[in-house]
């Protein structure tokens, strides 16, 4: 007999894929038990094999912004597949998407479309030692750019949520390419640029730290990298992998750089422009992507790059993401910050709900509750120990939120009254497991 529980197929997936898996995130690894195999997802919703259905914070890790299935974007995937699946050769949809994108942040003035975000900064990497002719890269302690070598050091998401130092398998040359500066530390960078201000091919940063939980940045942090880079003729790599077009309608940088008159060399892209489907994107100064293959001399390719399927889905996101779900996803988050504040003081738990825009994390202690985390240190000193019996007793009711610490959690234009008064009756309940983890 065929498995039928997401137990019994986690134990044969355990045997035929490394860790039962296919992202290490997905193991449950922080919070223990078993990983919900999910069969199938439909607004603010998810159903695992086993037919429980739970209220979904996890939102594919970002991408379900308007929900899961929303109809129209499954016509559109479905249409487009009826026309073939993938062609190898341009078409008019990948067009409109990177035009979509363009209109939204214009400072993206040219775009290549990948399938992962892992992809965008591998490639913005490259394009930035190429353009600079310098080697050196500058990224920040728990920040995550994908599984990119160069940038593994000290990332969060999954290598913070297994604890794991970096990552085995680098090799120490690529290693000693990337300085790792403290998030938020202006002075830190400031002295790593007057040490080696002239290697320095460019400056990588999330546009909002959002995989070692939510860290936002103090206010002009993000100017002040754009100022040191400008200085020392580095690029500035913003990745909105995460928070690109789910933050607002022209992500981190339309509630930052576009108000204060400011742009990053480049942006990386990924998650809601692909709707689903595996789309991500870099692009920026023209004078930087003319660098690219075929137009430039950095080879940079995709078999799968700009599926048509794919593609559609992300233009189909897109054009229904207008200010109304901005608005919704905005005030289902602050309504959720509150729940969860709420029962965490009932229960006298010490915590900070950290946020950015509409993403949000739990941090628990006191030190978190006096001064918030706003550095990687900080937030692996937080008791995240909490967040194990938390986490299962939200499971338990039926709410599943992310089964990490380390991650945001996502809301949807879907999460609706009943969706959120759902969550705001388990959070008691878990708060109570929590103080007493
Ligand atoms: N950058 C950021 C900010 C991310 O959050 C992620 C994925 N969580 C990535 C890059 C990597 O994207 P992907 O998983 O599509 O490779």
């Amino acid at each position: 007999m065929s498995p039928t529980t997401s137990a019994e197929v986690f134990a044969h997936a355990q045997s035929v894929i490394p860790g039962g898996v296919n992202s290490p995130v997905r193991a449950f690894g922080a919070v223990g038990g078993t990983p919900l195999f999910v069969a199938s997802a439909s607004g603010a919703h998810v159903t695992d094999v086993d037919g429980r259905t739970y209220v979904d914070l996890v939102g594919s890790w970002g991408p379900a912004l308007l929900g899961h299935a929303r109809p129209e974007v499954v016509a559109a995937v479905q249409e487009a597949a009826s026309r073939g699946l993938g062609f190898g050769a341009p078409t008019t949809t990948e067009v409109e998407l990177v035009d979509e994108i363009r209109y939204r942040v214009p400072a993206a003035e040219s775009v290549r479309l990948v399938s992962t975000g892992t992809e965008a900064t591998m490639t913005a990497l490259r394009l930035a030692r190429a353009f600079t002719g310098r080697d050196l890269v500058v990224k920040f302690a728990g920040c995550y750019h994908g599984h990119v070598d160069a940038l593994l050091a000290q990332a969060g998401s999954g290598v913070a949520t297994l604890a794991l130092p970096d990552s085995a398998g680098v090799s120490t040359a690529t290693a000693a390419e990337t300085i790792v500066v403290p998030y938020n530390d202006v002075d830190a960078l400031e002295t790593v640029f007057v040490a080696h201000g002239d290697r320095i091919a460019a400056v990588v940063t999330e546009a909002a730290p959002a995989n070692m939980g939510v860290v936002p940045p103090l206010p002009g942090f993000n100017a002040a990298l754009r100022r040191i880079t400008l200085e020392h003729g580095a690029l500035l790599v913003q990745d909105e992998v995460l928070t690109g077009f789910r933050v607002g309608y022209s992500g981190w940088w339309g509630l930052e750089g576009l108000r204060e008159g400011w742009a990053p060399d480049l942006f990386t892209f990924g998650k809601v422009i692909g709707g689903g489907l595996p789309v991500a994107a870099v692009g920026g100064r023209r004078d930087v992507m003319a660098q690219l293959a075929p137009s430039g001399p950095v080879y940079q390719a995709g078999t799968l790059s700009g599926n048509p399927v794919a593609t559609a889905a992300g233009l189909a996101t897109l054009r229904l993401a207008d200010a109304g779900v901005y608005a919704t996803v905005d005030a289902a988050s602050a309504r959720l910050r509150g729940a969860v504040t709420t029962a965490l003081a009932a229960e006298g738990v010490p915590h900070a709900v950290q946020w950015a825009g509409n993403l949000f994390s739990i941090m628990f202690g006191a030190e978190a509750a006096t001064n918030g985390a706003q550095d990687y240190a900080t937030v692996l000193s937080t008791e995240s120990f909490r967040y194990a019996p938390f986490f299962h007793a939200l499971l338990e009711a039926g709410v599943y939120a992310p089964p990490s610490p380390y991650e945001a959690w996502f809301v949807s234009a879907a999460h609706d009254d009943e969706a959120l008064g759902a969550i705001e009756a388990a959070l008691p309940q878990a708060a109570r497991a929590a103080s007493q983890a």
